[in-house]
C-alpha cells in the first residue's frame, strides 16, 4: 500500500474471487463457470472483422445487445441496463440506490459487504434461518435497499416469486435488487414484477447458464427510470462498458438461447447425480436450484476435504467463516467431471477411515 492511498480505502477488506491456478490443469469446480463452451453462434461472432474494428469503440448505448435481450425477456430496450459484468450493476447500485443504507443476508455473495464498505455505506446483514434459508419477513423497509440473491449464494437456496413480491411490497420506499446470477438453474425469475413494482431491479450474467464468465457482460431488468439513473452512473464511470466483441458475443448469445437452456437441463441432471452420490457417501446436501451444491460430511471436516480434493487435482471452493467452514461449494461440470469428484471424495473417506 502506498503512502498516497485515500485514508478510507486504507483498511478495505476486499472481495478474495475463487482460486485460478495455473500450477497445473485441475477439474474446476469452484468459481460456478459452465463446463460447456459458448454456442457455435458466438464462436462466429467473435471474428476476424471483428477483432479488426476493435481500433472503433463499442457502441455506448449498446442498443443491439438491449434489443436482443429485451425480444427474448418480452421487455423493452428502455428496461434494459447492460455492464461489465453483473458485479458492475451491483456496484453502481450500491453506489445509486443507499441513500439510507443496505441490508443484505449475512451468508450471501461476499461481494455486497466490500461494495457496502468501498462506498462508506451503513448497512445491516441479516441471519438466515438455522435451515440456512431466508426469512422474507425479516427485510421489512426503513429505505434501506434491499439486495437479495436469488438462489441465494453459497447456499442455492431459492425464494419463490411470492416471497419476492412481499418484500418488494414491505418496502416501497427503497429499491429491491434481486440478483438472479443463477437463476436459470431451476429458480423462476421475478423479472415479470418490474411492470407492478418501480423499485424492482433484476439483475442477471452471461458468466454461469451462457458460458462466458471470461467475456464479463451482466444484464439488468427494471423500471425505466431505475435503468436512467444506472446509465447515470454509467456515463460518469466507463460509457465504453462493454466491449466490442462482447458485445458481438452477446447479441449471438442470446439468438443461441435454446443451446444454453439445454445446457442448464444437463446442469440439473449433474446436480441430481452428484447430490444422490453425496448423500449416499453421508452427506448433508442443501437442496440446490444453481449450478453448485452446498455439502457438510460429519466424517470429515470442510477445509480438509478441500486440501484433499485440490491434492487430488479438483478444486471447489471452502469458505473460512464459522458458521460455514464444514461445508464445500461444489460447482457443477460436466458429467465425467463429477464422476472424478466422487470417485476422488470416495476415496478420501476411504483413507481417512
Ligand atoms: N452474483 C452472485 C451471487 C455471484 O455468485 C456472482 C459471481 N461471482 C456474481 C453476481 C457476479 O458475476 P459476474 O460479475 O461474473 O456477472
Amino acid at each position: 500500500m502506498s503512502k498516497f492511498l485515500k485514508a478510507r480505502y486504507c483498511s478495505l477488506e476486499v472481495y478474495t474471487p475463487g482460486e485460478q491456478p495455473r500450477d497445473k490443469k485441475y477439474i474446476k469446480l469452484n468459481t460456478n463457470e459452465s463446463p460447456f463452451p459458448p454456442s457455435e453462434g458466438v464462436i462466429k461472432a467473435v471474428n476476424e472483422n471483428e477483432v479488426r474494428d476493435l481500433r472503433l469503440y463499442s457502441d455506448p448505448t449498446a442498443n443491439a445487445l438491449k434489443a436482443a435481450l429485451a425480444d427474448l425477456h418480452g421487455v423493452r430496450p428502455e428496461n434494459i441496463f447492460l455492464s461489465n459484468g453483473s458485479d458492475d450493476i451491483l456496484n453502481f447500485s450500491f453506489m445509486a440506490f443507499t441513500e439510507k443504507g443496505a441490508m443484505f443476508p449475512e451468508i450471501s455473495y461476499g461481494f455486497y459487504e466490500v461494495f457496502a464498505e468501498l462506498h462508506g455505506i451503513d448497512y445491516v446483514k441479516v441471519p438466515l434461518k438455522s435451515d440456512f434459508s431466508v426469512d422474507p419477513e425479516d427485510y421489512t423497509g426503513d429505505g434501506k435497499m434491499v439486495v437479495i440473491a436469488n438462489p441465494n449464494a453459497p447456499t442455492g437456496l431459492c425464494l419463490s416469486v411470492n416471497d419476492i413480491e412481499g418484500i418488494l411490497k414491505a418496502n416501497p420506499k427503497s429499491v429491491v435488487v434481486i440478483d438472479e446470477a443463477y437463476v436459470d438453474f431451476g429458480g423462476q425469475s421475478c423479472y415479470p414484477l418490474i411492470n407492478k413494482y418501480k423499485n424492482l431491479l433484476v439483475v442477471q450474467t452471461f458468466s454461469k447458464s451462457r458460458s462466458m464468465a471470461g467475456a464479463r457482460l451482466g444484464f439488468a431488468i427494471a423500471d425505466e427510470e431505475l435503468i436512467s439513473d444506472l446509465e447515470r452512473i454509467k456515463y460518469s464511470t466507463n460509457p465504453y462498458n462493454i466491449n466490442r466483441l462482447t458485445m458481438a458475443a452477446g447479441v449471438a448469445a442470446v439468438k443461441d438461447n435454446d443451446y444454453y437452456m439445454e445446457n442448464c437441463q444437463k446442469i440439473i441432471e449433474n446436480r441430481d447425480y452428484t447430490t444422490r452420490e453425496l448423500e449416499a457417501l453421508g452427506f448433508y446436501v442443501i437442496p440446490s436450484k444453481a449450478n453448485f451444491i452446498f455439502a457438510k460430511s460429519d466424517k470429515i471436516g470442510g477445509e480438509e476435504l478441500y486440501l484433499k480434493l485440490k491434492d487430488n487435482g479438483i478444486l471447489v471452493r471452502h469458505f473460512t467463516k464459522e458458521a460455514i467452514k464444514d461445508f464445500n461449494r461444489i460447482t457443477i461440470g460436466s458429467k465425467a467431471e463429477m464422476e472424478a469428484f466422487i470417485k476422488a471424495t470416495k476415496q478420501i473417506l476411504e483413507d481417512i477411515k
